[in-house]
């Protein structure tokens, strides 16, 4: 089937279970799918646009209330909507880091993390894991210590995932902004992975930012993300133009100059908008996500020579796997080489695993029936089994 000349419609979770690691958590609401078709046009949300000409004061659809109820959600005095999680990141670097300022950033961070410090010519400095895996509010105090011996002054910011991407951990965010604030370090907290999956309230985090992601957490379409600041914080980080025209003498108003006046318009701001119900009340469930994710955990653990590499009891449905010593054993001998357990998986299925991948991989189950999470358990298992692996 195509959409259009040779654009294949798109069939993925309609017919297999995903295990897709950034997919699973920004799959879209049926409410959100209608939205986007009813509100696709490029400048659709601007019809009811009136004085003071900004998108977070259009009444209809209600976009004013959305901004309003996602501060309040996220326990924030402000909040906007961001193109993306990164275009956050950006906003923030940009409002605090100049031409070879320091960034403090935890050393599992996304990419997009260190390329918004690039932008401003800032200089990123790291934050250590433990052994395990974890960064810690010792490890960020000590690396505080270390840029004010460096370059004579602390972090202009520090940026700390709660959930990082590659093991799906879960950090001491609230010890870290404890310490960073010790310095007077404003801290941005990265809720690419948590804000629409589990509860997140600044009052019990005590951030100076939240960040969350649309497209990866929030059932919304790319691009879209939240960027939400403390009051004193939203002052800086949202404050409005200055700018004047030396010839006209024009001046514009109170669009905010870091997201260059209107960020999000059409299908993903009233995309966003059509799954917030749906995601304020998910977020109430995520035990039952984790139980989920345990019956796989548990499988796979099950499986001699595989080893699970993120933190063990599960705080995420996001897990890192090692079957170096399992299915990549079999990947030597088999006729398909590392290629036989995704081949294996899809003909059950299942999707969303790196193709050929059977040494070290990820795997999210967030969204999941007990069913579907029991079915992929006992696939791992039959395949294993097939394969002549021991299950303990
Ligand atoms: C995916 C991801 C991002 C980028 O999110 P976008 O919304 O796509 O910009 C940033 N940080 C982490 C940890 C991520 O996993």
């Amino acid at each position: 089937m195509k959409c259009a000349g040779s654009i294949d419609a798109r069939m993925r979770d309609e017919v297999s279970i995903n295990l897709d690691p950034i997919q699973v958590g920004g799959r879209l609401t049926p409410e959100a799918m209608k939205a986007m078709i009813s509100w696709g046009d490029g400048y659709s949300v601007c019809d009811n646009c009136k004085k003071p000409f900004r998108l977070d004061y259009i009444e209809n659809p209600p976009l004013k209330d959305f901004h309003a109820e996602l501060a309040e959600w996220l326990g924030m005095a402000q909040a906007r909507t961001v193109p993306g999680a990164r275009r956050a990141f950006q906003q923030v670097a940009g409002t605090y880091v100049e031409k070879g300022d320091p960034v403090l950033i935890g050393s599992l961070a996304h990419y997009t993390s260190y390329l918004s410090v690039e932008i401003q010519k800032g200089i990123v400095r790291e934050i250590p894991k433990t052994s395990d895996n974890h960064i810690t509010a010792e490890a960020a105090a000590q690396r505080i210590e270390d840029v004010i011996t460096e370059f004579k002054c602390p972090p202009k910011l520090l940026y700390i995932d709660h959930v990082d991407y590659q093991f799906g951990n879960m950090h001491d965010v609230k010890g870290i902004i404890k310490a960073a604030h010790q310095y007077d370090v404003p801290v941005l907290y990265n809720g690419v992975y948590t804000v629409g999956i589990m509860p997140v309230n600044n009052k019990d985090i005590g951030a100076d930012f939240i960040v969350g992601s649309g497209h990866k957490s929030m059932a919304a379409p790319a691009p879209s993300g939240v960027l939400a600041a403390t009051e004193e914080r939203a002052e800086e980080v949202f404050r409005t133009t200055k700018m004047e025209g030396d010839l006209t003498g024009r001046k514009f108003g109170i669009k905010e100059v870091g997201i260059i006046g209107c960020s999000l318009m059409g299908a993903p701001i009233v995309g966003m908008l059509a799954s917030f119900p749906a995601v304020k009340e998910r977020v109430n469930h995520f035990e039952e996500e984790l139980a989920n994710s345990k019956i796989i955990v548990d499988a796979l653990k099950s499986i001699d020579g595989t080893k699970i590499l993120s933190e063990y009891p599960r705080k995420h449905t996001l897990t890192r796997v090692d079957t170096s010593g399992s299915f990549d054993v079999v990947a030597q001998t088999h006729k398909k080489r590392g290629f036989f357990l995704s081949s294996a998986l899809s003909k059950k299925g299942i999707t969303g695993i790196i193709a050929g991948a059977t040494k070290v991989w990820k795997f999210n189950t967030y969204g999941m029936t007990k069913k579907q999470a029991e079915y992929v358990a006992d696939t791992y298992l039959e395949i294993a089994e097939t394969n002549g692996l021991t299950i303990n």
